[in-house]
């Protein structure tokens, strides 16, 4: 059985360059490349980023029940093809998700053992500068994107764990062992030496360690700490 794993992140958090260092690093862990109608950015490749499709053809894959979960996000259409897991089970590779929030939930349910991390950016202020930096969206997408992270943040603690991307190498590495300290536990093994150091890093991003930390970022957001956390 594959292990799915979900990465969700406010856009701005640094996920896409996290999730490409994960990739390049973990054999074994294939990449779901979703399906969306929004319009290519300058860098951006069909078939590498993203498959973009019309709405038209959006549609008719959910009418022939091609995605796995699908929602709007931003006003467009971002999906999830079914076949990816398919294939990544074929081949007894693990599976990454990068998908929002909605489709986490969707994942969650129809797939309960899937590991779920969610991103966090140190506060809001990176966030925003990040965002600004980026030079690709209009002021009023910026705008969207950040309302929109202060709702998504606000759905942290669904995930098993949090990262949050203070500084990139750190982060790189926690991500890493989190995927590997999963296949590990899930595989049975006693972890031993190096593994050991990986299983502890991946405990102090489970969601139950992480409370301490996330309380600032969340009031930077203005956001309080979800209840019973
Ligand atoms: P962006 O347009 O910046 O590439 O992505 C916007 C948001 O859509 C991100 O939060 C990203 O994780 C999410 N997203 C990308 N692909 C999918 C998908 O297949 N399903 C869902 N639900 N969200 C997706």
């Amino acid at each position: 059985m594959s292990i799915v794993y979900i990465v969700s992140a406010p856009s701005g958090s640094g996920k896409s360059t996290l999730v490409a260092e994960l990739l390049k690093t973990v054999r074994k862990l294939d990449f779901s490349i979703s399906y969306t109608t929004r319009p290519p950015r300058r860098t951006e490749q069909n078939r590498k980023e993203y498959f973009f499709v019309s709405r038209e053809e959006f549609a008719a894959m959910i009418a022939a029940d091609e995605f796995l979960e699908y929602a709007d996000v931003f006003g467009n259409c971002y999906g999830t093809a079914r076949r990816f897991l398919r294939e990544a089970e074929q081949h007894g590779n693990d599976l990454l998700l990068d998908i929002d929030v909605q489709g986490a939930e969707q994942i969650q349910q129809k797939i309960p053992d899937a590991v779920s991390i969610f991103i966090l950016p140190p506060d809001w202020q990176t966030l925003e500068s990040r965002l600004r930096n980026r030079g690709s969206d209009s002021e009023e997408v910026i705008r969207r994107r950040l309302d929109t992270a202060r709702r998504e943040i606000e759905n942290y603690s669904k995930y098993d764990y949090i990262l949050v991307n203070n500084l990139l190498e750190q982060s790189c590495d926690q991500l890493k062992d989190i995927v590997l300290a999963e296949r590990l536990l899930r595989s049975g093994a006693r972890p031993s030496g190096e593994e050991a150091t990986q299983v502890a890093t991946a405990q102090a991003c489970r969601l139950d360690q992480a409370r301490e930390r996330v309380q600032p970022i969340l009031a930077s957001f203005h956001l309080q700490t979800a209840k019973g956390t």
